[in-house]
């Protein structure tokens, strides 16, 4: 999306932290943001061989990357991760709020720790790395969000407290936005549709109820997730901020 009319890509020089970059759609935005120039530092719950992986491939090809077992629920282990990113890459530019989880159950039997354990990872833990991550951060800074369209519709029963996570996000950019806009931070949600991932596979039993609510009735790809990170990620969008965009397929048209 974000267009590049220097010979140099568009965030060389740039240092990004992205959670929850092992897998799926984090991995893609690992790889995007690597090769449009920026070192990249990631975190990773416990998939330690494709994140180690992923690193060898982005250094093959001249980039720069660093993998960082972190559980996002835990607050201390986190904000001491993107520390030490700092420490290592010598700065943070760009923030890529990714990890999540998707719990299902219906309101008589989803459990309390389940509860717990959606709020920690999907909001509680933005809103740690965004505190810990801005520290770091000087004009042009990007906080990005991955959010989900399921805060704009949830057309099925299970999925209250991810609905209720995801809708938090759009609360939390708007008031972070407006404390880091004076800063020149710009702070963004991006809310997919379904994707093509290990939490959403294409080959899922729920993949053709999804479709048949879309105007553009497929998966998306998490290389078009990355596609509007990159953009939002860009010096391009300097003037976008406390947005929640979906990319989605018109799932919530
Ligand atoms: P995946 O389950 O495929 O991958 C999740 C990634 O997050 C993995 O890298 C995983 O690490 C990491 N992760 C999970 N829990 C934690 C944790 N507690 N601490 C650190 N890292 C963690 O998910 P997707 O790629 O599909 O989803 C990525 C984001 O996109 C999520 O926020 C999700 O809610 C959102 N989203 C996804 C959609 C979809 O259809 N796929 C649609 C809309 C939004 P590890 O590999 O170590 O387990």
């Amino acid at each position: 999306m974000a267009s590049n009319t220097s010979s140099s890509p568009v965030l060389t020089g740039k240092v990004a932290f992205v959670t929850g970059g092992s897998r799926g759609i984090g991995a893609a935005i690992v790889r995007r943001l690597a090769r449009d120039g920026a070192a990249v530092a990631f975190s990773y719950a416990s998939s330690a061989a494709p994140a180690d992986e992923l690193v060898r491939s982005i250094q093959s090809e001249g980039g720069r990357a660093l993998a960082l077992k972190i559980d996002s629920a835990n607050a201390a282990a986190l904000t001491a991760g993107i520390d030490e990113a700092a420490r290592t890459l010598g700065k943070i530019d760009i923030l890529v709020n990714n990890a999540g989880v998707y719990l299902a159950g219906t309101v008589d039997d989803f459990s309390l720790e389940d509860f717990d354990k959606t709020l920690n990872v999907n909001v509680r833990a933005v809103f740690v790395a965004a505190k810990a991550a801005s520290r770091h951060m000087g004009e042009g800074g990007r906080i990005v969000n991955i959010g989900s369209t399921n805060a704009e519709r949830m057309p099925w029963p299970g999925g209250a407290a991810y609905a209720m996570s995801k809708s938090a996000l759009k609360g939390l950019v708007q008031g972070l936005a407006r404390d880091l806009g004076p800063r020149g931070i710009t702070v963004n949600n991006v809310q997919p549709g379904p994707v093509n991932t290990d939490m959403n596979p294409v080959d899922g039993p729920h993949a053709a109820a999804m479709h048949g609510l879309m105007a553009v009735a497929r998966h998306g790809h998490p290389d078009e997730i990355a596609s509007m990170v990159a953009y939002l990620a860009s010096p391009e969008a300097a003037f976008v901020t406390g947005a929640s965009l979906n990319i989605d397929g018109g799932f919530a048209a």
